[in-house]
């Protein structure tokens, strides 16, 4: 799912994503992410960041420190100690100037396989703390050279620094990648004569100095094409594209970064940066409130035990980051209110009860405001499109955490909202039930409270611009079937369904815990986990084996495992699935009614997939429904949200 980049500037000018949080956009990820790490993860990721330096400095940190003020340091073996987190606001280029190591650790470094070039400033491991690299490598360059090696790198020895085992991977990482070239030309071809290690030179334009410095980098065969000074992005995605994955992947493997996974690219580069693929290897993960931080260490490594004690014992008594985590009943009742009332405008189509809600004197008020509107005049069309009532909707509102002060709150929390319709002429009840992660905040003013901004990912967002359908005979089509008996449906695609019941997160039944599967990763802050969820539907669940094509492993996944259209066309072209029907709302919703649970049905806007929903069952008229991730989705009609006259949709038929 991608976000048009117009949209971004008015996210960021309202300061608000009420409607448009497409979790893939790199500014609203950021916005989410960055709220969200203020309220309950700043200090898991301090203390996973800090983690990852232990292990991957041993002989050079002895410790860490937290004083009465709440800043954190590392204390090296030499004495010194080195700052955690400066706590100044920072731009991009601030941070590569004057980097701490919390900006150092900051982005993710991803370890699964990429041949596209990385969003504007996402530089992983390009931020660099000369504090720690002087203290482990050596402060001048008279130090730096006595502790250098020769190192064989395959057809003859270059420098490169002997400390921390930088010398030691070098030539492990070299020694497999040669052994490899040896039947793969296009390997040997990228590998000689290598361009350089050791050269104590400032970065150019700069007055940091450059890795190569330190004897941690190695520069392979240049190629005219290989960074981003010299290269145009279309010839440095080209180089990418065609750059061999293997040779970065026993890099990556000795714990070397690439340059070719960064923004500012700079492809024959590898570094040796241990802190910042532990981190990925080890803390990949969404942190879940009720993990330790430490959740998913190698604990059973010998050291590894012994770091995190020393951890817990610097933070044991410090005081909260957060100003207040203390739950607070006023807000707490306020917040309920606010999901109550949307709901009840939504059933009344009475907007009255929400304006309050507002402070339509301000551009982002009446914005959001606006929107509400929209939502229940779609909802409204929908019905009647439907041949439906809604009678009851209710929110399970699970608040995370709260933090602020008397009159300025910041508000996470998880929402799980049931719809209960029925058909106009029956009397059974449907239910349908859609999770949403929000982020809000909430001031007093005046003598009432109002929402100042929201953060949210709507599921109604993609259907708002609702033009008219042909209503009445859909309507007549639809409210004349009947329910569909699908008890014959085999056990794959009966194991299927369940899995995507336990494991649709804030939308699920609470006996699942509103929980994502922990095995795998969650890819909605990275471009979407629909077809990460789908495709665990059908390997998890519909047993599915995996392949080379599409495939899921600690370190990363496919494309057509992780993307939304790839992985509709690679089901379609492997002959592991096939088209049922494709086209607009009004060209396919009778062919809708073939669809079996454990089939997916792939939704396109403007020419591109961005999501995918795994059929789980039919309502009492047969009507297919859908379970996915973000927006979390159990059991809701299939085009519910989705009915914008542009969007077209893949229905598709799986070969269980
Ligand atoms: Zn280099």
């Amino acid at each position: 799912m991608k976000i048009s980049s117009k949209k971004l500037v008015v996210c960021i000018m309202l300061f608000s994503l009420f409607t448009n949080t497409k979790f893939i956009a790199k500014a609203s990820n950021e916005c989410d992410l960055e709220n969200k790490e203020k309220l309950n993860t700043y200090e898991v990721t301090m203390k996973q960041d800090i983690l990852s330096l232990m292990m991957a400095y041993p002989e050079y940190i002895e410790d860490v420190e937290c004083n009465d003020n709440g800043m954190v340091y590392l204390i090296m073996k030499s004495g010194k100690k080195i700052l955690y987190d400066d706590k100044k606001e920072k731009i991009f280029e601030g941070k590569l100037a004057n980097s701490d190591l919390q900006d150092m650790m900051e982005q993710r470094y991803p370890l699964e396989a990429s041949t596209k070039l990385m969003d504007k400033n996402f530089d992983p491991g390009r931020l660099r703390v000369y504090a720690l690299l002087n203290e482990v490598y050596g402060d001048s360059k008279k130090k730096i050279e006595s502790n250098l090696k020769k190192t064989n790198i395959g057809y003859r020895y270059y420098q490169f620094n002997g400390n921390n085992k930088a010398a030691k991977s070098l030539e492990a990482a070299m020694r497999e990648i040669n052994t490899l070239s040896q039947s793969r030309k296009d390997i040997y071809n990228c590998l000689f004569p290598a361009n350089g290690t050791y050269n104590y030179r400032y970065i150019s334009g700069t007055n940091r100095l450059s890795p190569h410095s330190f004897g941690i980098a190695i520069d392979l065969k240049r190629d005219n094409r290989d960074y981003w000074k010299w290269a145009s992005k279309k010839d440095g995605e080209e180089r990418l594209a065609s750059y061999p994955k293997e040779v970065v992947e026993i890099f990556e493997k000795y714990n070397f970064i690439w340059g070719g996974k960064w923004s500012h690219f700079d492809i024959l580069h590898f570094e040796y940066r241990p802190e910042i693929i532990l981190k990925a290897r080890y803390f990949d993960n969404e942190y879940k409130d009720e993990d330790e931080w430490y959740e998913g260490a190698p604990i059973k490594e010998k050291n590894v035990k012994g770091y995190i004690k020393k951890i817990n014992k610097a933070f044991k008594n410090k005081k909260k980051v957060t100003s207040t985590t203390n739950f607070n009943e006023e807000v707490d009742n306020y917040i309920n209110q606010i999901f109550k009332n949307r709901n009840k405008a939504i059933l009344d189509r009475d907007l009255e009860l929400i304006k309050t809600f507002y402070d339509t004197k301000t551009k982002y008020g009446t914005w959001a405001y606006e929107h509400e509107k929209k939502k229940v005049d779609y909802i409204h069309n929908w019905e009647q499109k439907q041949g439906v009532k809604f009678t009851d909707i209710s929110s399970n509102v699970m608040i995370k955490k709260i933090i602020g002060n008397e009159d300025n709150y910041t508000v996470s929390l998880l929402c799980c909202t049931e719809y209960k319709y029925i058909y106009e002429n029956q009397i059974e009840v449907n239910r349908a039930r859609i999770g949403t992660t929000h982020f809000m905040n909430i001031m007093m003013t005046e003598d009432k409270w109002v929402i100042t901004k929201e953060w949210y990912k709507d599921p109604f967002a993609d259907s708002l611009n609702l033009e008219k359908l042909n209503v009445d005979s859909i309507k007549e089509f639809i409210t004349s079937q009947g329910q569909r008996d699908l008890s014959g449906i085999g056990d794959r695609r009966k194991n299927a369904v369940d899995y995507a019941h336990r494991y649709c997160g804030a939308a699920s039944e609470e006996k699942y815990g509103f929980k994502y599967n922990k095995k795998y990763r969650n890819y909605n802050p990275k471009g979407g986990d629909c077809a990460n969820f789908a495709s665990q539907i059908l390997f998890e669940g519909g047993k599915f084996s995996k392949n080379r094509a599409w495939n899921y492993n600690k370190k990363g996944a496919t494309g057509p495992w992780l993307n939304a259209g790839k992985f509709k066309n690679y089901m379609l072209y492997n002959g592991r699935a096939s088209l049922i029907a494709y086209g607009d709302y009004e060209k396919v919703y009778k062919a809708s009614y073939k669809l079996l649970p454990g089939d997916f049905i792939a939704y396109e806007k403007k020419g591109k997939v961005t999501h995918v929903s795994v059929v789980t069952g039919a309502d009492s008229k047969g009507y297919s429904l859908v379970t996915c991730h973000n927006t979390d989705r159990d059991n809701v009609p299939w085009d519910l949200g989705w009915n914008d006259k542009k969007i077209k949709f893949w229905l598709v038929r799986v070969h269980y």
